[in-house]
């Protein structure tokens, strides 16, 4: 079997390499990977051969990524509210840091796309030390989310160094590891790399897949080796038009997410970045899409729809409206689309004691 190093070190980067394996146009995408970089290996390479769109948008490139439109190089503020280089601290109690530049395949659509690819290493041990400093100078932050680029695709050593470090920071409690390798290189999830892992707990890991067709055996095997090491999952799915912006195709990955054992926990509206214009939705669709899973499908397999605020103001919860009136009585309309009432307790007496 190839390892995923090779499988790697094998991904199509070329627009010429693109046209023999693909069949499809790649006139003017290589001005496209000169400024954002492709990255599609043999494993990700057969699903788009075998299921075509859905895929196939997400990691090959589309002209329409350089048109000037109405996104932001750095739509989250994410370089200004960066205290010490590689460490995104937005939140009072969770910080983000970013260790690495490097994915097992350049989604389209990334949040981070002007930053990924390029071959420097992001996180290096003196700014990991950085980073360390600041997170013991500030006690109120209780969670590191370990994200990137992806870092598990740092080798097992480096991230037991990386996990290490943070595990020795008392005021950290929670480490949370975001990652898309069990969608896009479900092979990376080795028994190696899942016994370090567990020996971090409590370890979160959010991993992205946004389409049913991604819900491959090795995928499935690959959630399963980390469920197995006691690390509770979650998705992180982006609403993409024409890949998943419809409620059967979303219902039908979240199932199938929940049987893996991998909890939906976003849904997210595609940020203003610059180049991803093509793949944005209305808020009111996705709001649509919402109300027809809410009640309809299990409640473990709703994610919370959210919009991450442009220029730092964090995630916002979008929720279809369920109450008509508020008062005395309150009227609500159910999943089904039935009114029905409860009866408010009286403002004085609900607020003693
Ligand atoms: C999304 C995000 C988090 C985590 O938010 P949760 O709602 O806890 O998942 C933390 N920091 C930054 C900068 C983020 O963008
Ligand atoms: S794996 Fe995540 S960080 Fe990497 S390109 Fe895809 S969306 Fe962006």
């Amino acid at each position: 079997m190839t390892s995923w190093q090779e499988l790697l070190k094998n991904s199509i980067t070329t627009v010429d390499d693109l046209a023999v394996h693909l069949e499809c146009p790649v006139n003017d995408l290589a001005a496209v990977t000169a400024k954002y970089p492709m990255r599609i290996n043999s494993y990700y390479l057969e699903l788009i051969k075998k299921f075509g769109d859905p895929l196939h948008r997400q990691a090959v490139p589309d002209k329409r990524e350089l048109t000037r439109t109405t996104g932001m190089r750095d739509p989250l503020a994410e370089e200004t509210l960066s205290p010490v280089s590689g460490l995104v601290h937005k939140y009072p109690d969770r910080v983000l840091l970013l260790v690495n530049h490097e994915c097992a395949m350049y989604c389209r659509f990334c949040t981070r796309k002007r930053a990924l690819g390029n071959r420097k290493i992001y996180m290096d041990t003196h700014r990991l030390q950085e980073a360390c400093a600041y997170l013991r100078a500030t006690p109120q932050v209780r969670e590191v989310l370990v994200s990137g680029g992806d870092p598990l695709l740092l080798s097992d050593e480096r991230l037991e160094w990386i996990l290490t470090r943070l595990r020795e920071i008392s005021n950290i409690e929670i480490i949370r590891i975001g990652s898309r390798v069990p969608c896009t290189l479900p092979m990376r999830i080795t028994s190696n790399l899942c016994s370090v892992l567990k020996r971090f707990h409590p370890l979160y890991i959010n991993t992205h897949f946004n389409h049913p067709a991604e819900i491959t055996a090795e995928a499935t095997r690959a959630c399963a080796m980390l469920a197995d090491a006691g690390i509770p999952l979650g998705c992180q799915t982006v609403l993409l038009k024409g890949i998943n912006n419809d409620a059967e195709i979303l219902a039908a990955l979240f199932r199938k997410l929940l049987s893996m054992r991998v909890k939906p926990y976003y849904l997210f509206q595609t940020d203003l970045t610059l180049g991803t214009d093509h793949f944005r939705t209305r808020v009111e669709d996705g709001l649509a899409i919402m109300r027809q899973l809410i009640g309809h499908i299990s409640g473990m397999a709703v994610p919370t729809f959210a919009l991450d605020a442009p220029g730092g103001g964090g995630k916002i919860p979008l929720t279809p409206q369920y109450i008509r009136n508020y008062g005395d009585v309150l009227q609500f309309v159910n999943y089904q689309g039935k009114s029905c009432r409860y009866p408010n307790p009286p403002a004085e007496e609900s607020r003693q004691n």
